[in-house]
């Protein structure tokens, strides 16, 4: 009976009418993978032979099996495939119960492929029935099987493997990480110090506490102009999870996600894991990298779903001004399915004349934006992992349910350490003020050593303590005992080697041509290290200028 089921659903697999599957030059050879795959678990068949087809499966797997479930993977065959499986295992295929089976399928299977579960029920049916042990399954879910490792991690691992090895001791200086290089202000130390000798140490609601959200919301009002209630702010670990679940929850598979480039190396691969597609728009330095309203009309069509707008924005410290925020938002109105994620976790690490704005406060904006911010740049709070989101009711009801079903929420001192940082003043009080002057002062160093280097294009940063300076005039280079200097990522390794500076190449950030220095450390160093490379740039011959000095 079991076996008819499977028949009958290949049956159907073959007969639905999916324009995916239809156009899909894999349809024919996953149908026949599922035809061979429910002949192994049949129950006819003896148990060396579905030992030999098990091995060939799993030999397989990585290769042309793999392949075709990913492209399967948003199709319907493979919840129907689901179906009839379970229908198999239960040995139950009495029409409601197959139904039931199906729906839940197409609701919540979606993790792994049909042939790669087939594989693990034929081993599962090998180990109960023989006693033979399984092979391991490192198999893993093709929705994260191309997420990205950090560039900027691995230039850190570098580094750090290049000072192990050095036996001068002088240790590289690290322009990687977007992080302050100020202790988090000591009034926020001090209430999270109370907040741990209070005892204040337990689950609290999930969404984030009362007092933490009323801070949120007052300053959401005052500083942004943006009303929201309590429960449409949610309180996540760091803004990094706000936006995840953000990408996450508004997108279906195969929606597409608008991103400007230069980006946050974060968003494509959020994009990744929500099954989404990334849309990428190339933004000018004569433009001041910003995304214009043109540039965003040509990329739109039925399937955009979401625009990332990061203002400050990393890496090119990028302000969007109102009137360009404005024309942005003339076009996202036309467009019924398509909502904003503004990213302003740099909101105050900024300098004048330059400004900031929500773009959920420009009219029409607010029921489609979601707003994400946090306290890891501008209150040197980047181990405290806190962020949150505001966002119209609806969204953010879903958006909840899911952190609530992942991390509970927010570290419990973390928010008490937020309401005391929201309690600084406007804009973070003279703490915030004084770091701010610091890093204007480090960037006015930085953009006019970096502009004197012969080559070398600056965009000169509105905002956030990152620059992202254009050095492709060096590309094909070659140096005397190191090599040929290809692009932003031998270029970075040079500047490592011999310079003993780490940066991060541009390609993580969708831009090849430039390198990001994150100048959030300090004077000393951004003195030093700028010394560093400036002794070395002598090895390095811009290849599209003549050489003057
Ligand atoms: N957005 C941007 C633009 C960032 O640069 C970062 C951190 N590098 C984040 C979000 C994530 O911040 P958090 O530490 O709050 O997760």
């Amino acid at each position: 009976m079991a076996l008819k089921v499977v028949q009958s659903m290949a049956e159907k697999i073959r007969m639905t009418p999916m324009s995916v599957q239809q156009r899909s030059p894999v349809r024919q050879p996953v149908v026949a993978q599922f035809e061979k795959c429910s002949a192994v678990i049949r129950d006819n068949l003896d148990v060396g032979e579905k030992k030999k087809f098990l091995r060939s499966q799993l030999k397989q797997r990585n290769g042309e099996a793999l392949s075709c479930c990913k492209q399967m993977e948003r199709s319907r065959m493979r919840f129907v495939g689901e179906a009839a499986f379970q229908a198999l295992d239960t040995g139950n295929s009495s029409k409601q119960r197959h139904l039931d089976t199906f729906c839940h399928s197409s609701r919540e299977a979606r993790g792994q492929s049909l042939i790669q579960r087939t594989i693990m029920r034929a081993g599962t049916e090998l180990v109960a029935t023989e006693g033979v042990a399984a092979e391991v399954d490192y198999g893993i879910s093709p929705r994260f099987a191309n997420v990205k490792s950090s560039q900027i991690l691995d230039m850190l691992a570098l580094a750090n493997e290049l000072d192990k090895a050095d036996p001068s001791g002088v240790p590289i200086i690290r322009w990687c990480a977007s992080e302050s290089g100020f202790d988090t202000p000591r009034p926020i130390v001090e209430e999270g110090m109370k907040a741990l000798q209070d005892g204040f140490t337990r689950y609290t609601d999930s969404a984030g506490i009362l007092e933490l959200r009323q801070a949120i919301c007052h300053k959401l009002q005052v500083e942004n102009g943006l009303t929201y209630a309590l429960d449409e702010i949610l309180v996540s670990n760091g803004a990094k999870q706000s936006l995840m679940q953000a990408v996450t929850t508004v997108c279906l598979p195969g929606d597409e996600v608008i991103i400007p480039t230069p980006y946050w190396a974060g968003y494509p691969e959020m994009v990744h894991m929500a099954e989404a597609k990334t849309v990428t728009v190339e933004t000018s330095i004569d433009n001041n990298f910003m995304l214009t309203a043109n540039a965003l009309s040509a990329v739109l069509t039925d399937k955009s779903r979401l625009l990332i707008i990061n203002t400050p924005a990393n890496p090119t410290g990028t302000v969007y001004t109102r009137k360009a925020l404005e024309a942005i938002a003339a076009v996202v109105v036309k467009h019924p399915r398509l909502l904003v994620l503004s990213d302003e976790i740099f909101e105050h690490i900024i300098y004048s004349p330059a400004t900031h704005t929500s773009i959920a406060s420009i009219p029409g904006m607010w029921e489609r934006t979601l707003t994400v911010n946090g306290f890891s740049k501008v209150f040197a709070m980047t181990g405290w992992r806190l962020g949150y989101l505001a966002a119209p009711r609806k969204f953010l009801k879903p958006m909840a349910k899911i952190q609530s079903q992942s991390t509970s929420g927010a570290c419990s001192i973390a928010q008490k350490a937020g309401v005391a940082a929201l309690g600084l003043g406007h804009g973070g009080g003279k703490e915030v003020a004084a770091m701010v002057k610091a890093y204007e002062e480090r960037k006015d160093f930085l953009v006019q050593r970096l502009q004197a280097l012969e080559g070398v294009k600056v965009f000169p940063p509105e905002g956030t303590f990152d620059v992202f300076p254009d050095f492709s005039a060096y590309f094909g280079t070659h140096v005397a005992g190191f090599g040929t200097i290809n692009d932003a990522e031998t270029l970075c390794r040079f500047f490592m080697k011999t310079a003993k500076v780490a940066m991060v190449p541009g390609d993580c950030f969708g831009n090849g041509n430039c390198i990001r220095i994150s100048f959030g450390s300090s004077m000393e160093k951004i003195k030093e290290g700028m010394e560093r490379i400036e002794s070395v740039m002598p090895l390095l011959k811009p290849s599209t200028l003549p050489r003057t000095k």
